[in-house]
């Protein structure tokens, strides 16, 4: 069925949901830092805070900025309730990104109050998204991809909005909130999956618990890194 532009109307294009024109104008994460992504002025391995200061994932897989129209389509998908948008984003994430392997993949979780709130995880939706996105592409490593909804992670305090916070006061406020539901493999690689990333705090503590519980790696994998 043809679909409309989420971002401008016109006819959709390559990505389900969005034209040629406003695919072109998303902005790739050209220069980033090697850790976490972020985005730098110029090619570096590393930037400072991870130097530093190391966070508790590996990596970071970030192909967009959070930019024009981006982040405009990403608060549709969280504010707005328009789930649909998981599939946009999801083909965005695969147009940029091979596949990456690991042996567990999960969803950043929400607390269960704001996730009756909203009345979805978007990071949840995503996840779901990017299995559903990779069976259809043809490549074999990405025909095998299942999707094995686990809760391995669960969101156990409600944090106050981290929005508004600096980057210490957001690390403060975000430690403790997670805890491990079900056990790991030992030394399970994990891919990690959130729809933007902004200081880090949230995902940092996740991997922090994560590798706690015995993960060996742990990737972070989102639609849109500020
Ligand atoms: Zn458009
Ligand atoms: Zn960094």
């Amino acid at each position: 069925m043809p679909q409309t532009c989420c971002f401008c109307h016109a006819a959709d294009g390559q990505i389900p949901g969005l034209c040629d024109d406003c695919h072109a104008d998303l902005i790739i994460n050209e220069h980033q830092c090697a850790r976490c992504a972020v985005p730098l002025p110029a090619a570096a391995r590393c930037c400072g805070p991870c130097l530093a200061d190391p966070p508790a994932y590996d990596g970071v897989i970030a192909a967009h900025r959070y930019a024009t129209p981006l982040n405009h389509i990403l608060n549709r998908f969280k504010f707005s309730g328009q789930r649909h948008l998981a599939r946009t984003l999801a083909s965005m994430m695969l147009d940029q990104t091979p596949w990456p392997q690991a042996s567990l993949y999960l969803a950043v979780p929400l607390h269960r109050s704001r996730h009756l709130e909203r009345g979805f995880n978007q990071s949840d939706e995503l996840l779901r998204a990017l299995f559903a996105a990779a069976r259809q592409k043809s490549t074999s490593t990405t025909q095998n991809a299942t999707f094995n909804q686990s809760h391995h992670l669960l969101r156990c305090t409600q944090t106050t909005a981290q929005s508004g916070l600096d980057k210490k006061a957001r690390q403060k406020n975000i430690r403790g909130a997670f805890e491990i539901q079900t056990p790991l493999a030992p030394n399970a690689s994990v891919i990690l999956i959130d729809d933007v990333m902004t200081t880090g705090a949230t995902v940092s503590e996740c991997a922090r618990v994560l590798k706690q519980a015995g993960a060996g790696k742990v990737i972070i994998w989102v639609a849109a890194r500020a």
